[in-house]
């Protein structure tokens, strides 16, 4: 290390601030913090034995590896053969593919405490312009309501938004910005867009306005006599055109399901909730894994992927084709995956085109590999019409 690297600290800038950086820990902190060790996890914090450089974290199916990140020329590069100008950039490029580690980078482990330094979430956030001046919004009536709080209409800018509202003082806030922090990396016509986020207390993650609600409601209310074939089949395609945006970004959702999908005022369907850093752990103790709609082995062995979100995209077609039925009508929750363990499925749903069963019945391949991807479901999707 020459002392150079110490006053050229400007290009590193960048990555320091981000939910991923956890700075001066130690290796064991990082092997705690990475736990359950799903494929896919990092974090990235300071070398230990190398001041100055860093150190990339990655969990792989029940372990951790650490790859030093060398600051060599004013550049970041962990192979010698890629190199980076700083660790926003360095990260991005792992993301996209795994190039010689052990996984691409999935999900980021958010550094303890992040979301209450407002600095450094102002810092992420105005930095890339997404922090919103909370007095330029004008907060409704209840829309819904969410995992962390209540869902409001709003206007912000003369425009109507939704308001998903955070109250500071609840215990954990990091989930909450994490799913922010996704979303400004996200923009699709069939993925429902931030807006921005408004810092203070309660904290608002701002979000474009789906004046129909969720899928389900819309689907349930409305029924066999309102919805046309034509709806039905413009639904599946916008779905799966926002799945394939997201599973070309390498996002996972983890949560496909109708009761996530958004409908707007021209009747656009847009995947909502998605990429959020959900911690699954607590999903499991707390018995809400959504085992319906979640593929076997996710369910088993906490395996989600693209391919996990395409057998719960199948459920979703099937609850869309059956006007918002509960999947496995007959089955219990408990005994689903037996029931899909035995080689049993979903019959097709009354009156539901032959081209739609059949892609249904692909998504649930019980070997991920044998699924199809979102880019080949988007792409028959789109050659069908509602006459076939
Ligand atoms: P969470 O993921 O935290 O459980 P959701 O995003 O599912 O919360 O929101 C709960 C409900 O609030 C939705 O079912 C929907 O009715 C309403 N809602 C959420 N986002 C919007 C939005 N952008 N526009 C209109 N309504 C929304």
């Amino acid at each position: 290390m020459s002392d150079n690297n110490w006053v050229t600290r400007q290009p590193k800038l960048k990555g320091e601030s981000m939910i991923w950086f956890h700075g001066k820990i130690s290796r064991e902190e990082a092997e705690q913090l990475l736990k359950p060790w799903k494929t896919g996890q990092y974090l990235v914090r300071d070398s230990t034995h190398f001041p100055g450089d860093y150190t990339l974290s990655v969990s792989v199916s029940g372990k951790v590896e650490h790859y030093h990140v060398i600051y060599k020329d004013r550049k970041l590069t962990i192979d010698e053969e890629g190199f980076f100008d700083d660790l926003a950039k360095l990260v991005e490029h792992y993301e996209d593919d795994a190039d010689g580690l052990v996984s691409n980078l999935i999900t980021p482990v958010p550094k303890k405490g992040y979301a209450f330094k407002e600095n450094n979430v102002q810092f992420h956030l105005q930095n890339e312009g997404w922090a919103i001046n909370r007095n330029e919004i004008i907060v409704g009536k209840v829309l819904g309501s969410g995992q962390f709080g209540e869902v409001k209409e709003g206007e912000y800018k003369s425009k109507k938004v939704a308001l998903k509202a955070m109250n500071e003082s609840q215990r954990n806030l990091d989930p909450f910005l994490a799913e922010a922090s996704i979303m400004t990396q996200l923009r699709h016509r069939n993925l429902v867009q931030l807006i921005g986020v408004a810092l203070g207390n309660p904290v608002y993650i701002v979000l474009e306005f789906m004046a129909k609600g969720n899928l389900l409601d819309y689907l349930r209310s409305r029924g066999r006599a309102v919805v046309t074939k034509k709806q039905q089949l413009d639904f599946s395609k916008n779905i799966a055109a926002g799945m394939s945006y997201l599973e070309s970004k390498k996002f996972v959702h983890r949560d496909l399901a109708a009761r996530n999908i958004l409908i707007s005022e021209d009747d656009t369907a847009k995947v909502s909730d998605f990429g959020l850093a959900k911690d699954d752990t607590v999903m499991m103790d707390s018995g809400k894994i959504p085992v319906k709609w979640t593929a076997p082995e996710a369910v088993r062995k906490n395996i989600y992927s693209a391919k996990s979100d395409v057998w719960s995209f199948g459920v979703l077609l099937w609850e869309l084709y059956s006007f918002g039925r509960v999947p496995y009508p007959r089955v219990p929750a408990d005994n689903v995956i037996a029931y899909i363990e035995e080689g049993c499925r979903m019959q097709s749903p009354e009156d539901c085109p032959e081209h739609i069963y059949k892609i249904m019945q692909q998504c649930w391949s019980f070997q991920p590999e044998n699924r199809p991807t979102f880019h080949r479901i988007s792409t028959q999707l789109d050659s069908l019409t509602p006459f076939f």
